[in-house]
């Protein structure tokens, strides 16, 4: 079977007891059949703790509440892999952060985001992500019943198309003109990348969003003429998609995402979202418009901006974030190319195109609220702490159905 891998796949090497969030806490450890006999073979002491984890052998997990696996010792090692080996420990705490989706006719594999040293990774190529094919055995199963080829080149082209055009912001975004350019017009060109970065991706957004709202309807038979390509433009711009409204994020942060649990289970995310909290809160609640004219905003190109920026003081910080740092610009292009790479194609499985587009809009949202938040109460923010932040961020946000339909209808709500 061809396998379609990320190029750093290979490269990625757990940093184990140096790991400043470590996977061995917050998570519940799923034991396949396998593990489980394995597991039970093993005798004496350590056969003993391995029973009193696995509750008795009443659960086929490890870590219930999610809180700290039992053998992940005091300098942040596993036990059952010091004194067992790699090929004893369960086959999640193996393969992890290795991700595999297996559709038939192609294995795609990538790296997980949750896990911090892929973050880290992520931050060092996030304006070149790209895929080598070889053939090989796969190392899953098919993660779906769909045999409709025909249907999967369809999104796979419809895929590229976004991350093409994701990657024409990002060049934009980085482009800096030759330095005679920069000398004349450094301030004005700065202050203006910004926000034409900010209506660049409000604008490609909404177009995924028409074409995901287009096909779920066609999908539904409700609209014949549906011809299965991306919108050059979207149909019209009723709502920001980028930033979301802070009512919107407000909304979103108050769903599941937020736990009083989380500050066991994940500390650092458990204050990233107060912070957030707080930061929206403190907010005024009229808007620039209410009190100035549009013209004196504190934008030089109002007309490009979005009706909706145009009345929110969250935008204009997210403005002047952005304008701090300029390089984080390619990180959230490429944070959402990523996201498209390993989420887009569950529509091949689901048809829930609605959902799967939008959960990537509210993702790259409530990472940037949570950046931004960030760098506004701690003054900085550098490549390591946007790793960080992200990969908590996924860890919580990525793997329960619970809190991505609850974010998803929110969102839903908001487009109304
Ligand atoms: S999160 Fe990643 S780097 Fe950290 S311990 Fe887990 S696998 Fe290793």
């Amino acid at each position: 079977m061809e396998i379609r891998e990320l190029d750093w796949y290979q490269d990625f090497s757990c940093i184990g007891g140096d790991c400043p969030q470590t996977c061995c806490r917050g998570w519940i450890i799923p034991l396949t059949p396998e593990d489980i006999e394995r597991l039970q073979s093993e005798h004496g002491t350590l056969g003993l703790r391995i029973f009193a984890a696995a509750g008795g052998w009443t659960r086929d997990n490890f870590n219930q509440r999610s809180r700290q696996c039992p053998f992940w010792n005091r300098e942040g090692l596993c036990e059952l892999q010091l004194k067992k080996g790699h090929a004893f420990i369960p086959d999640a705490c193996q393969s992890y952060p290795r991700f595999y989706r297996n559709y038939g006719i192609f294995e795609q594999r990538t790296l997980d985001l949750s896990c911090v040293q892929a973050a880290r990774m992520f931050t060092q190529h996030a304006g070149q992500i790209s895929f080598h094919s070889a053939e090989g055995e796969p190392a899953t199963i098919l993660c779906s019943t769909n045999d409709d080829t025909e249907f999967l080149n369809d999104l796979i082209k419809v895929r590229d198309e976004m991350i093409g055009e994701l990657v024409d912001i990002c060049d934009l975004a980085n482009s800096d003109g030759n330095d005679d350019e920069k000398e004349a017009g450094s301030e004005q060109r700065s202050e203006l990348k910004p926000m034409d970065f900010l209506s660049s991706l409000d604008t490609l957004l909404a177009r995924m969003f028409d074409f995901a709202r287009d096909a779920q309807s066609a999908s539904l038979g409700q609209d014949p003429d549906f011809t299965f390509r991306f919108p050059e433009a979207p149909h019209q711009i009723d709502n920001a998609f980028f930033p979301l409204s802070r009512v919107t994020l407000r909304k979103l942060l108050d769903s599941s995402l937020y736990h009083p649990n989380l500050a066991f289970s994940n500390p650092k995310l458990y204050e990233l979202i107060q912070d957030a909290f707080h930061y929206i809160d403190s907010l005024p609640k009229h808007g620039i418009a209410d009190t100035k004219p549009a013209n004196e905003a504190g934008t030089s190109k109002q007309e490009s901006v979005h009706p909706v920026r145009k009345i929110d003081h969250w935008v204009t910080d997210a403005e002047s974030f952005l304008f701090r740092h300029p390089e984080t610009m390619q990180l959230y292009t490429g944070y959402l190319t990523y996201y498209l790479h390993q989420y887009f194609l569950r529509i091949y499985e689901t048809y829930s195109y609605r959902r799967q587009v939008a959960l990537g809009i509210i993702h790259l949202n409530l990472l940037f609220l949570l950046d931004a938040t960030y760098e506004k109460k701690h003054g900085s923010l550098s490549l390591e702490e946007f790793a960080e932040i992200l990969a908590v961020y996924n860890r919580r946000a990525y793997f329960s159905d619970k809190i991505q339909d609850e974010l998803y209808r929110i969102f839903e709500d908001a487009m109304i």
